[in-house]
């Protein structure tokens, strides 16, 4: 019966990935914000689980242990979250191993391209913000703010790292069905995050998720920290018309974005089904939600 009010936050980063705070904080934070059950889906990696799964244990928190797969579909980034995937499956790290290679060698073509618009010294300077496996965007952003080429993180991505601009390198991500076959492989659910944010039309948002429903994607992340309520109701729609399950993650990356807080989710729309409805989220690999929220 109280089951109504456990709190859900199925999208976050650690350092492992873009975010800024270790695993191990991510979720002493994420538990003292109410949350309690939370999902590390860092980009491309998994390093991070088995650290925050430890601090989960003692803080009473259920961790999920998730990814966030970078994809490439019809010439356009998407990312797809994998939610309760088993971090020891070697098809899926064999798959992300392939696209942090590919980030390794986009990292120094950004780094090649900035250096001829002036802006030298950009690897390094990324690589010293990213403490994991991998180097994103934001680390490059992170770099150029510290150098002031811009005022904040948002200002770079518009002047330097998007289509158009001096640092933009298109992204050779994962096929959309070998990314929802990687995390089903690892006995994972696959969820499109934060759907709002591709500025798809409503047909060819149909398309994709046509697509990621014939090849086993069964969520669709409904709330997100990155969609404004009009867009959480749209994306309802969507899920109930097409029979996907909903998913609700703030998409957190550390307290440096003060818009985006772990656990503060409007709840999902009536009509949606959510994703931790069913057997697999009660039962499992995964220990039971010690401390539920004041009801
Ligand atoms: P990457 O996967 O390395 O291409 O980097 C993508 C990441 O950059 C996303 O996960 C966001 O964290 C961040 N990002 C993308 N676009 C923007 C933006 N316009 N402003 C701030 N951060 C962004
Ligand atoms: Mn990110
Ligand atoms: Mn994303
Ligand atoms: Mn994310």
């Amino acid at each position: 019966m109280h089951r109504m009010n456990i709190q859900y936050d199925l999208h976050a980063h650690s350092t492992a990935s873009d975010g800024t705070l270790a695993p191990a904080e991510l979720v002493r934070r994420a538990r003292a914000a109410g949350v309690d059950v939370l999902a590390l889906t860092d980009h491309d990696t998994t390093a991070g689980v088995e650290e925050a799964a430890q601090a989960a244990r003692s803080e009473g928190l259920r961790l999920v242990a998730g990814v966030e797969v970078s994809v490439t579909w019809n010439g356009q980034t998407v990312h797809i979250v994998g939610l309760n995937v088993d971090s020891a499956c070697d098809e899926l790290q064999q798959g992300l191993a392939g696209l942090r290679e590919f980030r390794h060698w986009r990292a120094e073509e950004i780094a090649r391209r900035l250096e001829k618009h002036g802006v030298p010294g950009a690897l390094e300077g990324a690589r010293a913000y990213a403490s994991g496996p991998i180097v994103s965007r934001t680390h490059f952003a992170r770099y150029l703010v510290q150098r002031g080429a811009a005022a904040d993180v948002r200002d770079v991505f518009k002047r330097y790292l998007v289509r158009g601009r001096p640092g933009h390198v298109a992204g050779q991500w994962a096929e959309l069905d070998a990314a929802v076959a990687w995390i089903r492989a690892a006995g994972g659910q696959a969820v499109i995050a934060h759907p709002a944010r591709y500025g798809l039309t409503a047909t060819r948002l149909r398309r994709l998720i046509g697509e990621f429903k014939d090849c086993g994607g069964e969520g669709l992340e409904v709330v997100s920290g990155s969609h404004r309520p009009d867009e959480c109701r749209t994306m309802a729609v969507h899920a109930q018309r097409e029979g996907l399950l909903a998913s609700a993650g703030s998409d957190y990356h550390g307290p440096e974005n003060p818009w985006v807080e772990l656990g503060r989710l409007s709840p999902l729309p009536e009509s949606c089904i959510p994703i931790w409805t069913g057997a697999r989220w009660t039962e499992g690999r995964h220990a039971p939600v010690r401390r539920l929220a004041a009801s």
